[in-house]
């Protein structure tokens, strides 16, 4: 019973699992890493897994400190894998928590601009939603808005009422039963340190001194799949560039002033979908995150600085280029990191008469995003193929939505390997 209820726990014996051959080693048990090793099991259920992931349980990084949003597609450039992979994603998810009663709300959102000059960019994102096929959208006027929210202000807004929200921490601890079923396992406490092919096989070894051997390795080790990838031998022309994103929740006095999400007109410049507010599973109405570079990869507490996370964000020319072209939008978000007073006066673009005596600190999460070697922020989802393995090393939002689909991308890829 209680491998079923946390099957990651007690399956750490190194000793038993030292001596068997695995099929395929998976770096990283966050969404994108269980997804990947349930799809490879729904299609091929003898297949010998090992998820290795180096926190004491899974989805501690990105999956475990997001927004919990389960987005509908309309963001994103028809055509590209993440247009494609939230929309199939969204259906899979939707569809895997029906069936293992994981609880999620289709709770509807707004996009609001409110300046003229978004209006074109609000229009765009209206018209991208119809190329990826999304139904039910509306574009509505103030009137309209106020009709549904009437403490939201704008000019103009697209309601997409399929858009909903989740535990993502859930998902993934279902997905861990669902794995064990087959026989596979999640083994915790176990960082990668090195990958090496050994007489046709691959070496895993660990901080802890156990070594694991598979034919196949693939790399969903989110903030730190770059380094892996490299560790395994990889050229890349790329570096993974952490940025951190604070929220807020409101007080029990004004968390009930929306319903839907809301969200403005995002920054066409970056990757980021700006300040939003997002109703949690748990009642909590939250704001943010913002985006502001993070000199360490893993610090969800304070403006972390961590040594070697530093020193390669400073040695990257990428980054350099990027701050060329960025830096009065990166000073001026710095400077309003854990500002309670920008974050009011962002929500109050949207729903007049916040102010800062409305919230309270609620955390942080730190999204893993690439950056090219020309300074420019990749937005698309990025993977590198080996005969013997696969990397993905850029699966920013909505990878959490996308998860599954993302998961049966790479099974296919896994079964074209010969
Ligand atoms: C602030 C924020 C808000 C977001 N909001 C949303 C949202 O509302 N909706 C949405 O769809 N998406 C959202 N996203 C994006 C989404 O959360 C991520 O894209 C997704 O979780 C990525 O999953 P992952 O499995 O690739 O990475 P992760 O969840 O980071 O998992 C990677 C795992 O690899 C492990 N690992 C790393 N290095 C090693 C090693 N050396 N050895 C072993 N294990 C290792 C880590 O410990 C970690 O558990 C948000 C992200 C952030 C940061």
């Amino acid at each position: 019973m209680e491998a079923l209820e946390k099957p990651y726990a007690g399956l750490n014996s190194s000793i038993f699992f030292a001596f068997m051959k695995y099929d395929v080693i998976i770096a990283g048990a966050g969404i994108v890493g269980v997804s990947t090793a349930y799809q490879l099991l729904k299609r091929s259920p003898d297949l010998r897994i090992v998820l290795l992931e180096k926190e004491v349980e899974p989805a501690m990084h990105q999956t475990g400190h997001n927004s919990g949003v389960i987005h509908s597609g309309i963001y994103y450039k028809p055509g590209s894998y993440k247009a494609w992979n939230c929309i199939q994603g969204y259906h899979m998810l939707l569809e895997y928590c029906k069936q293992h009663k994981i609880p999620y709300n289709l709770i509807g959102k707004l996009i609001v601009a409110t300046k003229a000059h978004e209006i074109p960019k609000l229009d765009q994102i209206y018209n991208n939603g119809i190329q990826n096929g999304l139904q039910k959208l509306q574009l509505l006027n103030q009137e309209q808005v106020t009709e549904i929210e009437d403490r939201v202000s704008c000019l103009k807004a697209i309601l997409i009422p399929q858009s909903g929200i989740v535990d993502y921490k859930q998902v993934v601890k279902s997905l861990a039963v669902e794995i064990s079923k087959f026989g596979s396992q999640i083994d915790t406490n176990k960082k990668i340190i090195n990958v090496f092919p050994k007489n046709n096989e691959l070496i895993v070894r660990c901080a802890d001194k156990s070594e694991y051997v598979s034919d196949f390795f693939i790399n969903c080790a989110g903030l730190q799949s770059d380094r892996i990838a490299k560790m395994c031998g990889i050229k890349l022309n790329f570096k993974i560039v952490p940025f951190k994103g604070n929220y807020f929740k409101l007080n029990d006095a004004k968390k009930n002033i929306v319903e839907r999400l809301i969200y403005p007109v995002p920054d066409p410049q970056f990757p980021f979908l700006g300040i939003h507010y997002t109703r949690m599973m748990n009642g909590d109405q939250t704001l943010g995150p913002n985006a502001v570079l993070a000199f360490d990869r893993e610090a969800y507490l304070n403006n972390g600085f961590n040594f070697k996370d530093s020193m390669d964000i400073i040695n990257f020319p990428g980054f350099w280029k990027m701050l060329a072209k960025h830096w009065k939008t990166g000073i001026s978000e710095y400077r309003r990191n854990y500002s309670k007073t920008y974050f009011a006066a962002k929500a109050s673009e949207m729903t007049p008469g916040i102010d800062s005596n409305d919230l309270e600190p609620a955390g942080s999460g730190i999204r893993a995003q690439i950056i090219d070697d020309h300074g420019i922020l990749v937005e698309d989802f990025v993977r590198i193929r080996t005969q013997n393995m696969i990397h993905v090393c850029n699966a920013p939002s909505p990878a959490a939505t996308a998860g599954l689909s993302i998961g049966n991308q790479i099974a296919d890829w896994y079964f074209e390997k010969d």
